[in-house]
């Protein structure tokens, strides 16, 4: 849909839950109108999906998975999908006060009446939140008591290899990777809107597709053992390239936890560390080739205006061809001042060319994860590597100026002692040793987490250690820190990681006692503020959940819960890794060596489990080179940077206007989009130096949130005079409704001045008889000698000051409201704090606040 008319239709639908957002905090989180975002005419469209997160917009705007799948489904001309996240505990209120349900962000649509809504599940603890977000959507919980006219509820994710938990409450599950499935998902509900089917035969339609799991049968939910279910198959995209990249994602208002450009290089891992889940269930290695991911960087950069990107792969250092994905990329990131991330690295991955080129970038963190701190252990887990790796690795990364380090551990592996305790003690004061030597005083922070056996790895059968023993080695492990130095200690909350354990490995007897849980007010389970103990040790207690029993070792020959879920691993081959690990014996990464006959694979010795797959089509490795690039080019000399970006060589002014939902975003929202905004116009930026440059922008005075503007400016510095004409178009056509650039100036170099005086129009919505009363408190206050505002000052002591002198002129506009001269010369006070002070009982639906007008440095005014 066209912005205008985008616009026009966002302002008139206020009708859900958009009207909370005078109340709300962090209105821009359900604005849904950031740049790239998706808008269609819901009458031209057959099918509406929801795409739901479990957690809060921070946290789902930073999940690829999302993305992705936004993308995809939004191409096809019949289908809408739009996005969907767990409202913070405040907004919940609001709606629950106002009896409104939840809705999409795009459209403002309640749940309950999209078609499909498609949780995203990456976790086990998110479970409650999808209760959660069903509770606050009027949708039944258990998928027995939905019938016609509700959605159909899919759950997909990482978390859905043991999906026996949530049998009774989802309609269908998507095992495995999503691209495909959602496609032939919607053409198959698309046909059966078209044939006008019933709920029951939508959901039978769906049955055929591979990697599709419908717990109900005969038209009934399934709460009985998860061994009766048909076998699911996990679904793979055999060749990457096929797998969409979206070059322009939703671009997130505020801070989301990962604010940068995602560029998946590859997916899978046959490193074979025997804990990892994420590895097992991902075989095999697929990565992307350099020619797609070139275009693919250069479009993303492009249609989003980022100034970081990341490579993501579950062992990014793994990519075959990493040191030329890096040489191709790191020319475009440095003239555009980009940085680059890779989040996810073995030790010893990177070759001393790449870390060089990542430490003349923006540079992020420097995390490494031994796991284990003794050799004997990670040996046990397979780890493969060395402390000597190790350190040659830290070392390299101080001597290129990083002046911290986080390692990751985990306590409670099988075959831990007490020797392998002390031992991450001593591995961390060798890394601080390194600084010593070369006289720097260096931050080294052990990070602990509990292990937890998962499902589909050789650990599965082993036990979680009981918390009593997590406490305990925990302490061992804090006595040791208490006494040393520069090294810090942190963990992840043990009776966290017991409630994890639980649904990582439970069934369906599960299910009651999460639903309890919620009733009981658990919501946001990983969220350290938000988890109770307490009531999950009362619900598996009133629940009759055994929890020592599920959290126990199994017999190699028990049945799983999640035995009916194909993951292509097959149970010999976890078997043997099992007893290899207790005999200490390293696997070889099976990319580069024999294959282990894992059971995924369909072109080596053995046949593969995917069966359905494989007779499609061939299922392995696919690689961009046999052998690590970086390994033999790692003395090829760097590429440099071949011009200057912190030269100022001209500054221009644009004054704008902020009205509409772009009034909801606060200053630091403001600057984020403009900046992207600005490098997404292609503009010569000149950026401030040092390790973390900054486009070179001053913006003038902070608005209040929710407070709109006809007249704004900003001034930008660049390193050449500007030679384009239709900048202002370019930056119009890319902009959040309600944010509209109206002229462009060039400017003497300096930021302008924050004028003294601001003229405000406050446009009363409210009935004749309020509005009178509003007016006169208007009218008397700019009468008064004296307006006293008591309020604390920066060091928290309380302090009167007169705001009379801020409050010049005050006139009556009888059709709007009134016009008000705010005075800002014996220092500026918020004009929302005035606007309470004078009407301290006016609610945010009686009014608007504007803006009008404000004097440039070259004119008198008014
Ligand atoms: S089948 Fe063989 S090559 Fe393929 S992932 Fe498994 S062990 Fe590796």
């Amino acid at each position: 849909m066209c912005g205008r008319l985008f616009y026009l239709q966002y302002l008139t639908e206020k009708t859900q839950m958009r009207q909370l957002l005078p109340y709300v905090h962090s209105p821009s989180h359900f604005l849904g109108c950031e740049l790239n975002s998706v808008h269609k005419l819901p009458e031209t469209v057959s099918l509406r999906w929801g795409l739901a997160f479990p957690d809060v917009y921070e946290l789902g705007m930073s999940y690829l998975g999302q993305k992705v799948l936004y993308s995809i489904l939004n191409e096809h001309p019949r289908i809408w999908a739009e996005r969907v996240f767990a409202p913070h505990l405040q907004m919940a209120g609001l709606l629950r006060e106002h009896g409104l349900p939840l809705c999409t962000l795009e459209s403002d649509t309640p749940l309950n009446r999209l078609d499909i809504l498609g949780f995203s599940l990456t976790h086990e603890l998110c479970y409650t939140t999808v209760l959660y977000m069903l509770d606050l959507a009027g949708i039944p919980f258990r998928a027995e008591d939905r019938g016609e006219g509700y959605p159909l509820i899919v759950g997909g994710g990482g978390a859905i290899v043991n999906p026996a938990p949530l049998l009774p409450f989802f309609d269908c599950f998507v095992v495995g990777e999503g691209e495909d499935i959602v496609l032939e998902m919607s053409q198959t509900l698309l046909r059966a809107e078209d044939d006008h089917l019933g709920r029951s035969d939508r959901l039978n339609a769906l049955r055929s597709i591979p990697g599709v799991l419908i717990p109900s049968r005969q038209g009934r939910s399934v709460p009985g053992p998860s061994s009766e279910l048909p076998e699911v198959e996990r679904r793979v995209m055999t060749d990457m390239d096929r797998a969409k990249l979206p070059p322009d994602p939703v671009i997130p208002f505020g801070k989301p936890v990962h604010d940068r450009y995602t560029l998946e290089i590859a997916r899978g891992c046959s490193r074979g560390c025997r804990f990892c889940q994420s590895g097992m269930i991902s075989r095999p290695v697929r990565e992307r080739s350099l020619e797609t991911l070139s275009s693919s960087l250069q479009k993303g950069l492009e249609q989003t205006g980022y100034e970081d990107i990341s490579f993501l792969a579950l062992s990014a250092g793994d990519f075959s061809a990493l040191d030329s994905l890096f040489r191709q990329s790191f020319e475009l990131c440095s003239h555009n001042q980009v940085g680059i991330s890779l989040p996810s690295l073995r030790v010893g991955s990177l070759s001393p060319a790449i870390m060089g080129m990542l430490s003349s970038l923006r540079r992020t963190g420097a995390t490494l994860a031994p796991e284990a701190g003794s050799e004997r252990l990670r040996r046990v887990i397979n780890k493969g590597i060395t402390e000597e790796e190790l350190l040659r690795h830290v070392e390299q990364l101080f001597s290129l100026g990083w002046n911290g380090v986080k390692l990751y551990f985990m306590i409670g592996l099988p075959t831990e002692t007490e020797d392998d305790l002390q031992a991450i003690v001593e591995l961390c004061r060798k890394v601080r040793q390194l600084g010593r030597k070369k006289g720097r005083r260096l931050r080294v922070t052990a990070s602990v987490t509990p292990f937890i056996p998962k499902p589909h790895t050789p650990f599965q059968w082993e036990a979680q250690l009981p918390l009593d023993e997590v406490n305990a080695r925990l302490n061992f492990l804090r006595e040791l820190f208490r006494k040393e130095k520069s090294l810090e200690l942190r963990w992840h909350d043990p009776q966290m990681s017991q409630v994890e354990g639980v649904f990582s490995r439970g069934g369906t007897e599960l299910a009651a006692a999460l639903e309890s849980a919620y009733h009981a007010g658990d919501v946001f389970t990983s969220w350290q503020e938000c988890f109770s103990p307490e009531i999950w040790s009362r619900v598996f207690q009133e629940n009759a959940i055994d929890e020592a029993l599920l959290l126990g070792p199994r017999g190699e020959t028990d049945e799983l819960p999640w035995d009916f879920v194909n993951s292509g691993m097959s149970k010999r081959f976890l078997k043997q890794e099992r007893a290899r690990a207790f005999a200490e014996k390293p696997t070889p990464d099976c990319r580069y060596h024999s294959c282990r006959q894992c059971g995924v694979c369909s072109d080596r010795e053995a046949s593969s489990l995917l069966e359905r797959q494989a007779a499609e089509g061939s299922i392995t490795h696919r690689l961009n080179r046999g052998s690590r690039d970086q390994e033999e080019t790692a003395s090829g000399p760097l590429p440099g940077r071949s011009q200057d970006l912190g030269t100022k060589g001209a500054y221009i002014r644009l004054w704008y206007a902020k009205e509409g939902p772009a009034k909801y975003l606060s200053q630091l929202e403001l600057q984020t989009v403009t900046h992207r905004m600005l490098r997404k116009a292609g503009l010569p930026l000149a950026f401030s130096r040092g390790f973390h440059p900054q486009p070179l922008v001053s913006f003038s005075r902070a608005l209040p949130v929710g407070v709109a503007s006809q007249k704004e400016c900003l001034s930008v510095c660049l390193r050449h005079a500007l030679q384009e004409t239709d900048l202002l178009s370019r930056l119009n056509a890319w902009s959040v409704p309600g944010l509209r650039f109206f002229e462009i100036e060039t400017a003497a170099g300096r930021k302008l001045p924050n004028p003294a005086r601001e003229r405000y129009l406050l446009r009363l919505l409210t009935s004749e008889s309020r509005r009178v009363e509003l007016r006169l408190a208007w009218s008397e206050a700019v009468r008064r000698e004296r307006l006293p505002l008591v309020r604390r000052d920066k060091k928290n002591r309380l302090k009167e000051i007169d705001l009379r002198p801020r409050l010049e002129k005050v006139a009556s506009s009888p059709s709007e409201g009134l016009y008000l001269v705010f005075n800002w010369q014996e220092g500026y006070i918020s004009p929302l704090t005035l606007l309470q002070t004078i009407t301290p009982d006016i609610g945010p639906q009686e009014y608007e606040l504007v803006k009008q007008d404000q004097p440039s440095e070259e004119s008198a005014w008014p």
